[in-house]
């Protein structure tokens, strides 16, 4: 994930409100017969994805760059009187 700012392309009235979806590796053995769980790994998260970006106003998806360009495009107006993300 990258720290720059996010704007919801979709709705457009969310900048700070999201959620990563991430890809989890799991490793398991199964039993051959019943085909229960045996033995089940800690998730390993598959990395060098972009991340992909919920918008939880919305619940728009998409890849974390669309909220970035939409941000960059439409840059968050800030005035010298209140300089905080509030
Ligand atoms: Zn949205």
């Amino acid at each position: 994930m990258q720290e720059k700012p996010y704007y919801c392309p979709n709705c457009r009235s969310n900048r700070v409100k999201f959620s990563i979806i991430s890809s989890y590796s799991q490793r398991f053995l199964k039993d051959a017969l019943s085909g229960t769980i045996q033995e089940l790994s800690e998730p390993l998260q598959l990395e060098d994805q972009e991340p992909t970006i919920q918008c939880l106003v919305c619940s728009y998806t998409a890849n974390e760059m669309r909220f970035i360009k939409q941000a960059e495009r439409e840059p968050r107006a800030m005035t010298p009187t209140n300089p905080s993300y509030l």
